[in-house]
């Protein structure tokens, strides 16, 4: 448990780990307050690129969290930031939300229907035949198909809803070409993630609820792992995986040092 509070960075899951849907986990607070107190560097990081930093942090001041829009990560900034990276100033056609076009225009990207660079395909409510027909033609004429992240589906409210891999599915199996895919598990937001901390990978921890995504994104970067079970994985599950999380943890509440006498459920050897 030192090692892990010891950590000077966290990266840290926002669904299943800080709030479920529109609850608060418990604890959370309390781990948020700790994080300021002591001075921790921190990001919350989530594979949905629908959202932007300012709208993220308007959702956890719902919940009585508040903290300023530079603790937050996306799959859109990520996404953007591989693309100016590969692609200084490259057009883009896009299927997606508020949050991924504006990360788009930050990194410098314009966006274009007629001779893009890129395709990029987010979670979007405003998704339709039309613009997928569009995007078909656009990447058999030569445009790269890129994904915000892997996820087939995600949490809503109303229970679950398709997610970026859903979406672009049609693209893909209509052109015979696979997407790239930025979010977690691929390393690439970790990188970005550590970038914007200003934290070496020794020095940091990725707090989690799920062993596919969270956890094996944390292995593959050689950051520290903490799987929290507030969430999606119980601790039955874990021995299906080859590989395992540093820390297993009830939930962020025992990070905090909350509820002393319902600490940690374990930690891994
Ligand atoms: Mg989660």
């Amino acid at each position: 448990m030192d090692a892990l509070k010891n950590k000077r960075g966290f990266i840290c899951d926002m669904d299943g780990v800080i709030y479920h849907g529109a609850r608060l986990l418990d604890g959370s607070k309390a781990f948020v307050q700790w994080l300021t107190a002591q001075g921790k560097r921190f990001l919350f990081l989530t594979n949905s690129s629908a959202r932007s930093p300012r709208e993220l942090r308007q959702r956890l001041l719902h919940m009585g969290i508040d903290v300023s829009e530079d603790h937050f990560i996306t799959s859109a900034m990520a996404t953007a930031h591989f693309i100016a990276a590969q692609r200084p100033g490259g057009r883009v056609y896009v299927i997606g939300d508020s949050g991924l076009y504006q990360a788009l225009y930050e990194a410098g990207l314009s966006v274009d229907e007629s001779q893009p660079d890129y395709v990029v395909v987010g979670e979007t409510r405003s998704y339709n035949y039309e613009k997928i027909e569009i995007a078909i033609q656009l990447v058999r004429n030569g445009a790269k198909l890129i994904g915000t992240n892997p996820d087939l589906t995600g949490p809503t409210e109303r229970g679950i809803a398709p997610a970026c891999r859903a979406l672009i599915a049609p693209i893909e199996m209509s052109t015979q070409r696979q997407a790239y895919y930025i979010g977690k598990p691929n390393p690439l937001i970790m990188r970005h993630a550590l970038q914007l901390l200003g934290c070496q990978r020794e020095e940091t921890v990725i707090i989690g609820d799920r062993m596919d995504t969270d956890i094996v994104a944390g292995i593959e970067s050689g950051i520290d792992t903490a799987l929290v079970l507030s969430g999606i994985t119980r601790e039955s599950d874990l021995p299906q995986y080859a590989y395992q999380p540093h820390h297993v943890l009830k939930d962020v509440s025992v990070i905090a040092g909350e509820q002393p006498g319902k600490a940690a459920k374990g930690t891994m050897p």
